[in-house]
């Protein structure tokens, strides 16, 4: 008999054959303060490839906001490169970052961010406003396909403050992918939340990641949510130490730093 099941392919296969939705390259961000210089990012070299439900990792200060500040064009690095998209977004200005920013990349909050005054219903419609091709009624149609995806279609004319934490972040979530971007970045999504919500909210992500297809990148420094991602970058003091791949309940390291204690001056160059 003949085993119609198709052989079990590496997870890597397919990324090796498109390009990267995100090219990072040799990059750095510096910040000022006054005198003082702070690396928050030395030498960050990533790939994110389409589709992925990735966790960026690592303790309070180890520059996760301000990787995922640059993958979403909200700030600018002092060094390197980042591709998006197959457009390099180093050099743009800020409107032309807007403008891709409103087209690609939906955000999500540790804080929800909704307009207190605005509706479940509304504060998803906002940044719908922005496309004038879509007609009113398009745009209400839109809005409840996704409250409806995050479980919130009675609550629409809800307030959020008549929601629950975790209801607040469905909103949000439904806010932004209703502008269907390439990928929704998260800054610690579930930090607001008790962990039985914060899981039910890293669930909901990951279900909408493999229903929509849409890249989801999110950090945390909570093992119990990274653990629900398939892709894990470990940063620690602005450096990526580590790069994981999840398959089962087991994680495979693409790269792991050889001595992560070893004395700055005492690094081998490998090149
Ligand atoms: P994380 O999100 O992992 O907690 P951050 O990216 O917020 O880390 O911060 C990385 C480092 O950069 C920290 O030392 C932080 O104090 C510093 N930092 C972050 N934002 C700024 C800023 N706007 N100005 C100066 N320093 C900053
Ligand atoms: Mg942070």
């Amino acid at each position: 008999m003949v085993d119609s099941r198709t052989p079990q392919r590496a997870a890597t296969e397919p990324e090796i054959a498109t390009p990267a939705l995100v090219r990072i390259e040799n990059v750095s961000k510096e910040y000022h303060l006054g005198d003082a210089s702070l690396l928050a990012l030395r030498q960050i070299n990533l790939n994110i490839h389409s589709g992925v439900f990735m966790a960026l990792a690592g303790p309070s200060g180890s520059g996760k906001t301000t990787l995922l500040n640059l993958i979403g064009c909200i700030d600018t690095p002092t060094n390197g490169r980042i591709v998006i998209a197959g457009l390099d977004v180093t050099g743009r200005t800020a409107d032309e970052l807007a403008t891709l920013r409103a087209l690609t990349i939906g955000f999500i909050f540790q804080t929800f961010n909704l307009l207190p005054v605005l509706s479940a219903q509304e504060n998803v419609e906002y940044p719908l406003l922005q496309f004038e091709e879509l007609s009113a009624a398009g745009r209400r149609e839109r809005v409840m396909h996704f409250l409806d995806l995050v479980g919130l279609r009675e609550f629409a004319r809800h307030r959020p403050n008549q929601l629950s934490g975790g209801q607040r972040q469905r909103v949000a979530i439904a806010r932004a992918l209703a502008v269907q971007p390439k990928m929704v970045l998260a800054d610690e999504p579930t930090a607001n939340l008790d962990h039985k919500t914060g899981k039910g909210i890293l669930r909901l992500m990951r279900r909408l990641n493999r229903q929509t297809g849409v890249t989801f990148v999110f950090s945390t420094h909570d093992q119990r949510v990274i653990d629900m991602a398939d892709r894990r970058v470990d940063l620690e003091d602005g450096e990526i130490i580590r790069l994981g791949m999840r398959s089962g309940k087991q994680w495979t390291y693409a790269m792991e730093r050889a001595n992560p204690d070893a004395d700055d001056d005492d690094n081998d160059d490998q090149k």
